[in-house]
């Protein structure tokens, strides 16, 4: 089986590049072995932690960190790689916000969050003034967000001093269900039972819209137009469902992402690998990458778990296999390690060395991964493998956390390796 690219990991690294060369025209493969960091994460896309506008930020951080992947993009193609993710996004019914700085998303614990860009329905301060009421609201017997928690979290932002802030619980009987087994009572259960609504059942949204108007009328704030709710109302694009919910009780309902499973993060990547199918892309699931041939400096094929046989060939790959959380990296007692290539990987020797010793101490071990060079290509005893370039967490020199730069590294890499990749056939 030939392919132009072959792209290996679904994730947000992974999605980026396939959607760019596929977009291109290009024959492309993507093989992912399973689930990506977008089923536990927020669904916004962070760029980097500044109190301004990142962009002017990003100039200086890049000069201060030479070998940062951001360095090996630069600011025009990230910014143009962010823009393409807002464009196919968009075309698949999830417009993505953002504003001229850092915004501020609420988390499931009442914090609040600085990113760039965030979809459409997640409850996000942004420039303007906090409302002057606000109710958080969850499903009576759900355990994965608590508005209690959340609110008094909130209440200690200075921007929500003026806020009156509430909460409240919505009782559905339809949900009872789960009730007799609390482990299906997540998310995605919920999201599944609104998704199957058919013609002739009862109407499940028009009881939530009923209780959110009791709930409302109920709270100390009769007045307040503005409610939260755990993103748990479906797996698919939720935009028309709040709509229409809105339209039904005449007020303004956001999302906030609860405990992992995160519906926010997974419809964003079924929404990025919907469009690149519809781009002709080809993604192979349950694929794990075993390992690869090569000739000479080149990759020429690589084969999966389901057959050493089948030899998957390429002119070029693209390695987004994720961090140490997708096993991309593999952590072994006196190193670490990239499993498919054996790539050249910057780690310590010393294993005391790798963490801090508080939480929220620096982690050396957050900039573990595969070396590149200056254009992405994937180091490989000491000397880049031609075709194949690396994209996402599974690279060195970069520290999602600390710099709040997630997602907003994983979509410029993988931009920029299929730019690498386009610019050289
Ligand atoms: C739990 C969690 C939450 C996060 N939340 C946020 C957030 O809210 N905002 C933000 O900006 N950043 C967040 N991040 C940072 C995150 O690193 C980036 O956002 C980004 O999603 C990483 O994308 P990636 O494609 O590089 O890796 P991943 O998303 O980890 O994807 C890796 C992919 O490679 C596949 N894979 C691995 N090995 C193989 C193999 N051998 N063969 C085939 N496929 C393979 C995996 O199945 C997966 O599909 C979060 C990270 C984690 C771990």
């Amino acid at each position: 089986m030939k392919f132009d690219s072959i792209v290996i990991g679904g994730g947000m690294a992974g999605l980026s590049a396939a959607l760019r060369l596929a977009e291109a025209g290009q024959k492309t493969l993507l093989m992912a072995s399973g689930q990506s960091a977008l089923h536990f994460s927020s669904g916004s896309i962070d760029l980097l932690e500044s109190d301004g506008d990142p962009r002017t930020a990003l100039p200086a951080f890049m000069a201060e960190h030479p070998d940062h992947p951001y360095s090996k993009v630069g600011l025009t193609n990230i910014e143009a790689s962010l823009a393409d993710l807002q464009r196919h996004c968009q075309e698949q019914g999830l417009p993505l916000f953002r504003q001229e700085t850092n915004h501020q998303r609420l988390t499931p614990i009442g914090t609040l969050k600085s990113t760039w860009l965030s979809p459409h329905t997640c409850a996000c301060l942004t420039d303007a003034p906090a409302p002057d009421a606000i109710l958080l609201a969850t499903l009576e017997g759900f355990r994965d967000f608590h508005p209690a928690l959340a609110a008094a979290n909130l209440a200690t932002h200075p921007r929500f001093a003026h806020c009156h802030i509430m909460t409240g619980e919505i009782r559905l009987p339809q949900l009872a269900e789960f009730s007799r087994n609390p482990h299906e009572f997540r998310s995605a259960d919920i999201a599944r039972l609104f998704d199957k609504q058919q013609g002739d059942q009862p109407d499940l949204l028009a009881d939530l819209a009923r209780e959110i108007c009791r709930i409302v009328h109920e709270s100390s704030d009769p007045g307040c137009r503005h409610v939260v709710l755990p993103a748990c109302l479906s797996l698919g694009l939720v935009g028309p469902r709040l709509a229409e919910l809105e339209k039904r009780t005449g007020c303004i309902i956001k999302e906030v992402a609860t405990m992992p499973p995160s519906l926010i993060g997974m419809r964003m990547q079924e929404a990025l690998k919907r469009r690149f199918l519809a781009l002709g892309g080809t993604f192979l699931t349950s694929e794990r990458v075993l390992g690869a041939r090569y000739e000479g400096d080149r990759v020429i094929g690589v084969h999966s778990q389901n057959g050493d046989d089948q030899l998957f060939e390429a002119d070029h790959f693209v390695l987004a296999s994720g961090s140490f959380f997708s096993r991309g990296l593999e952590s072994r007692l006196r190193g670490i390690r990239e499993p498919i290539f054996n790539a050249d990987v910057l780690s310590l020797e010393e294993r005391d060395a790798w963490a801090g010793r508080r939480l929220f101490d620096h982690h050396p071990f957050m900039g573990f991964g595969v070396k590149t060079d200056d254009t992405l290509r994937v180091m490989r005893g000491g000397k880049p493998l031609t075709n194949l370039y690396g994209a996402g967490s599974v690279l060195a020199h970069y520290d999602p956390i600390k710099e709040g730069s997630g997602s907003g590294v994983a979509v410029a890499t993988g931009w920029q390796a299929a730019c690498h990749i386009l610019a050289g056939v």
